[in-house]
């Protein structure tokens, strides 16, 4: 037998299948981890088998050498997983062995991982007349013989405590014999009863139109806040289960909390294994074994869970599809979306998109009939969306109210506390103020290292820099013209909170940002303090929109709704309707209905309206002719290369040499037709000139989406391999944002 086995290293030049020999004996199949020899001083290497076969396919004379032994019993890789990496070197012009690496747990690689195994102990015939003057001896023996089965090592020391030297000169006497067993470390989730309701009728004719999809076929489910697009997901996943199959829920990292877990584990128990970057390597290690095992069968985690080891896959489940998170930022550049269509057609499963606010590209693939569109259009128990109420801040200013609280707001603020409910309060922005100026001269101060205002933290009582990180006490006399005139402006969440205390003395409030959650477990530490009503107001940015579910609620305030429809992005009216709308979710989910105030400075605003309204479908008819009119995506593409380096001369040279290349080879691969393909190529220094040191320079390129953008796409991939070695070139097809 010979293997073809890709050896474990990255890099361009050997990444490809090298022959090996099976050793009689060895029992190797495609996906085993093995050990080899390679290269000229037979230095031992890791690497994957890919196939086997009779043949070694060499020719006479040539040496092949032994693959020396498997370091798992089990291959680490399924057949499909192979093929699926094989896609995506194709697809990405990735490294074969940098897409492989991304179905395994890192540190599988390098053993830098174990299993666990637990030492029991039990009785031998010896024990019958065994005695002894050791006390602590005897009540071991005493101990195993009530027990009358073997008995967890660590299990008698908790009830004999130093009880460890005694174990071990009964196992010498062989009073007791020893043995050991695997176990997983698991990750924690909230234990809670299953509550599997009835479901509704909306939600029947979704689960209805879910299981009469065809295999590999693609649906998008619309459902509003709360209207049960869990449950939906739960019954989808129970009914995988009864045919034998696996299930692979995403979920964004930020909404995989031990709540949301613990939902899907009261239905599934241990059948569900998690699988997110919180986990320690011995969780995610043992996770990741209970899936390839086949003991949990459904999968919920991050975007990297796309790539689980589950076994006949019936079922990929993407919530909340529309946000970011799913685009992997570093090589290979995978779209998880792309990764689980793939999927689902090599094994004829299901793909399930879930959003109550779903990507333009998305609907527009609903509504032209590339997905299923279903929609759930009501809420649960027929609650009513939360009122949707706008301030407008303008008027607030002539009638005399500079603060950062509408009179509205304030109002239903007192409301709401003296019910004895909670509110939340959402800004995007960190921090005391957004910037410091001088009223003296105009000054900005910004950061050292970076083209970016610095904010204002008055905690630390100092300036700091959101990009780098950078930290400077607030100077009380302008740098620049000397007056003492140094003042901030614009509100971040750190004021809210001040204010707060200053309408309301005495209320209790949490604050959930960048800056409160940077220990590991903070996150979930303020959300479950909430939970438990710990706080009246939680005061947030983005990351309290999300999925959370606090029946308490019943007012959430939009300090400023304008923040990220003014930002300088083709995507800013898509990105506020959607955190708009998320926020406002989080009102009424009991039965005490909800309200929500947006304070804005373009009370006008179509965006705005929309989100008021929660009329997604309006806002989609609206933006998308925005977006035809201006041949931005879903009709095109963008792509940026982003150069970075310390020498912003030299950068700007080679930035504009680049642009010229990738311009010829671009209209090559297009081709005579396709010239008109190419919308716009732009090179210029990027927007947020310098970070952390390192000037930037970007080129921007728009593609219309014809049947020749996977060329396109090619040529731009090749641009990148020819160009590695160069090491400071970033490449990012539909970039998140573009600063
Ligand atoms: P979504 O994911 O669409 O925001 P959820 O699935 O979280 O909505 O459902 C909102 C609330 O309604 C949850 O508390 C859930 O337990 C409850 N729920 C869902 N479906 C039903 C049902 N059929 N009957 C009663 N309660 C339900
Ligand atoms: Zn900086």
């Amino acid at each position: 037998m010979f293997a073809k086995v890709i050896v474990d290293i990255a890099h361009a030049a050997v990444d490809r299948a090298f022959t090996y020999r099976v050793p009689e004996g060895l029992d190797v199949r495609p996906g085993h981890h093995v050990l080899l020899p390679f290269g000229q001083g037979d230095h031992v290497k890791e690497g994957f088998v890919l196939s086997l076969s009779e043949e070694s396919g060499l020719g006479e004379g040539m040496a092949v050498k032994d693959v020396l032994s498997c370091l798992e019993p089990y291959p680490v890789l399924l057949p499909e997983q192979i093929r699926l990496a094989e896609w995506m070197q194709e697809a990405y012009h990735c490294l074969l062995v940098d897409a492989l690496r991304l179905m395994i747990p890192a540190q599988l690689r390098g053993g830098r991982i174990h299993e666990k195994r637990e030492r029991i102990v039990y009785l031998t015939d010896r024990s019958a007349e065994f005695q002894s003057r050791s006390r602590i001896q005897t009540d071991v023996v005493d101990l195993l013989k009530k027990a009358n089965q073997p008995m967890a090592v660590k299990d008698i020391q908790a009830f004999l405590p130093g009880a460890g030297p005694a174990i071990g000169a009964l196992l010498k006497k062989r009073v007791l014999s020893e043995s050991s067993f695997s176990v997983f470390r698991r990750p924690e989730y909230s234990q809670r009863a299953d509550e599997r309701p009835a479901l509704t009728e909306e939600q029947k004719k979704a689960l209805e139109a879910i299981e009469a999809l065809s295999p590999a076929q693609t649906a998008l489910l619309y459902g509003v806040t709360g209207s049960g697009k869990t449950e939906v997901y739960l019954r989808c996943i129970e009914a995988c289960l009864a045919r034998g199959q696996g299930a692979i829920m995403l979920v964004p990292e930020i909404a995989l909390t031990p709540q949301t877990v613990g939902r899907f584990a009261a239905r599934f128990g241990d059948r569900i294994a998690v699988l997110h970057s919180r986990l320690s390597a011995g969780e995610r290690f043992d996770e990741w074994r209970r899936i390839r095992l086949g003991k949990a069968p459904i999968v919920i985690g991050a975007r990297s869970a796309v790539f689980a080891p589950v076994e006949n896959l019936g079922l990929i489940i993407i919530d909340e599809e529309h946000e970011g998170s799913y685009q992997s930022e570093i090589t290979p550049r995978y779209q998880a979306l792309d990764i689980a269509r793939r999927r689902v057609k090599m094994s004829g499963g299901k793909l399930l998109l879930g959003s109550a606010t779903p990507s333009l590209l998305s609907y527009y693939r609903g509504l032209n009939g590339s997905y299923q569109l279903i929609e759930l259009k009501h809420r649960v128990g027929g609650r009513p969306l939360p009122q949707v109420s706008i301030a407008d801040m303008r008027s607030e200013f002539l009638n005399g109210n500079n603060g950062i609280f509408s009179s509205q707001l304030l109002s239903k603020l007192d409301r709401c506390l003296k019910d004895g409910h909670q509110a939340m309060l959402f800004l995007n922005r960190r921090g005391y103020s957004t910037f410091v100026s001088c009223r003296a001269c105009g000054y900005v101060l910004s950061c050292d290292n970076c083209d970016i205002a610095m904010t204002y933290h008055k905690a630390q009582n100092a300036v700091r820099c959101h990009y780098c990180g950078a930290k400077k006490p607030l100077p009380s006399l302008c740098p620049n013209c000397g007056k003492p005139f140094i003042k901030y402006f614009g509100v971040g969440t750190e004021q809210v909170e001040e204010q707060i205390q200053k309408f309301f003395p005495g209320t209790s409030t949490l604050r959930m940002d960048a800056d409160t959650v940077a220990h590991r477990d903070a996150y979930e530490q303020i959300l479950s303090a909430f939970g438990r009503g710990e706080a009246q107001i939680l005061i947030g940015t983005q990351m309290i929109a999300k999925g959370h579910d606090f029946p308490n609620v019943t007012l959430v305030g939009v300090v400023a709704a304008d923040t990220t429809l003014n930002f300088p992005d083709y995507r800013s009216a898509e990105r506020t309707f959607q955190l708009l709308t998320q926020v406002s979710g989080r009102a009424g989910r009991d039965k005490d209905p909800g309200e929500v105030v947006m304070q804005t400075y373009a009370p006008d605003h179509p965006v705005l309206r929309f989100a008021q309204s929660q009329d997604y479908a309006g806002f989609y008819q609206y933006e998308i002719a925005q977006r035809k009119k201006c041949l931005y995506p879903p009709f095109s593409l963008f792509i940026r290369l982003l150069l970075s380096d310390t020498k912003e001369e030299q950068l700007i040279e080679r930035g504009k040499a680049y642009a010229k290349e990738l311009e010829a080879d671009l209209k090559a691969a297009l081709g005579d037709d396709g010239q008109g393909d190419l919308l716009l190529l732009l090179a210029a220094p990027a927007p947020i000139a310098r970070i952390a040191g390192q000037s930037r320079y970007q080129i921007l390129v728009k593609l219309l989406r014809t049947k020749r953008l996977s060329k396109a796409l090619h040529a731009v991939y090749d641009f990148e391999t020819n160009h590695r070695e160069d090491g400071f070139l970033k490449i990012e097809i539909n970039p998140q944002d573009m600063f």
